[in-house]
């Protein structure tokens, strides 16, 4: 096995196991999951690359689908007039039940909720926001729609277009500065498409070169820490092999964002219920050899409810599937 570290070209790692692509059940083949004996990164080894982007990504793919709902600081300032309102209504109610402590309890959640929800307006006025990987454009428009100037990158050709439809600028490629020459952004953003790259280093660069001095970039990606990835391993819902790249932990990303000249703003993890429920499919499915319709588990009403104080106390913790990175140009 020929490996090098898509991080720091160590070529010294540890194999940890394989697994198969599980999403669309298309192929059998193994894929090599390797820790970097140097700076302890875990990836595919091979990785997969640009050209087989065909192969990896149908029409079909996640991201590609129009409906897609992309959990980030930024979209959550849109739901923050519903959480208000959510959580007056709570207080209002536990005030009839227990009285004036729960009610001022209730308010302070509020007001927590609120502040977690719009970080970015915490540094600055700026208004200009590109989104790498922006696939269909649902996130473009939202922000759009909350005042940013907004922009897109994206490989897939046919997204490229369903976004410029939509009257939203959008590029075709993989690098900023191919892009646009010229301009710097305010803010920058990669919502699930930093664990896909096969080289982190140089986008982050990029990512530093096209920012403002004082512009912030927004990741949020699956985190190899979590409570469930070492719990499932080849069986994790966001393994995603071949097409997730990169495995990081807190550790191994904030090394690499850190080294690329970003001071970090803030690190926490913020996860739905699909990497208990998709595991747990998988598992069944692929394990264990038993029938299950997708959907069966992670549409379960039920097991929803009994995993959510789960995930949520795990979110606390830092081991939460979906780990979000706010980070600044120095
Ligand atoms: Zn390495």
């Amino acid at each position: 096995m020929n490996f090098i570290c898509p991080s720091c070209s160590s070529t010294i790692g540890k194999h940890i196991f394989s697994s198969a692509e599980r999403l669309h059940g298309r192929e059998k083949n193994t894929h090599n999951i390797v820790r970097c004996s140097s700076c302890e990164l875990v990836s595919l080894s091979p990785l997969s690359k640009k050209e087989d982007y065909k192969i990896h990504y149908p029409a079909n793919y996640i991201s590609h689908r129009p409906a897609l709902n992309v959990a980030t600081p930024l979209s959550l300032r849109k739901e923050t007039c519903v959480h208000r309102v959510r959580s007056f209504v709570w207080s209002s109610w536990v005030m009839e039940q227990w009285g004036w402590p729960s009610r001022v309890l209730g308010h302070s959640l509020s007001v927590f909720r609120w502040f977690r929800a719009r970080p970015i307006g915490f540094f600055g006025k700026e208004r200009t926001l590109l989104d790498i990987g922006c696939g269909a454009g649902v996130f473009l428009r939202q922000q759009a729609q909350l005042g940013w100037s907004v922009f897109g990158l994206e490989p897939s050709y046919d997204m490229v277009e369903s976004c410029r439809k939509k009257g939203l600028d959008v590029r075709q490629g993989f690098s900023i500065s191919q892009g646009w020459t010229e301009k710097k952004f305010d803010v920058i953003s990669l919502n699930q498409v930093f664990e896909h790259v096969d080289n982190p280093r140089e986008v982050l660069m990029d990512v530093y070169e096209s920012l403002q001095l004082g512009g912030v970039l927004v990741m949020n990606l699956p985190n190899w820490r979590s409570g469930a990835a070492q719990i499932f391993r080849s069986y994790w819902y966001n393994l995603d092999t071949p097409r997730h790249n990169l495995l990081v932990t807190p550790g191994t990303l904030r090394a690499m964002v850190v080294e690329s000249g970003f001071q970090i703003k803030g690190m926490y993890t913020l996860s739905s219920m699909k990497g208990w429920t998709g595991s747990i499919e998988y598992w069944l499915r692929d394990f264990l050899g038993i029938h299950v319709s997708e959907g069966a588990i992670s549409g379960s009403k039920f097991l929803n409810l009994l995993l959510k104080p789960m995930v949520k106390v795990l979110d606390l913790l830092y081991l939460g599937d979906n780990l979000h990175v706010i980070a600044k140009k120095k």
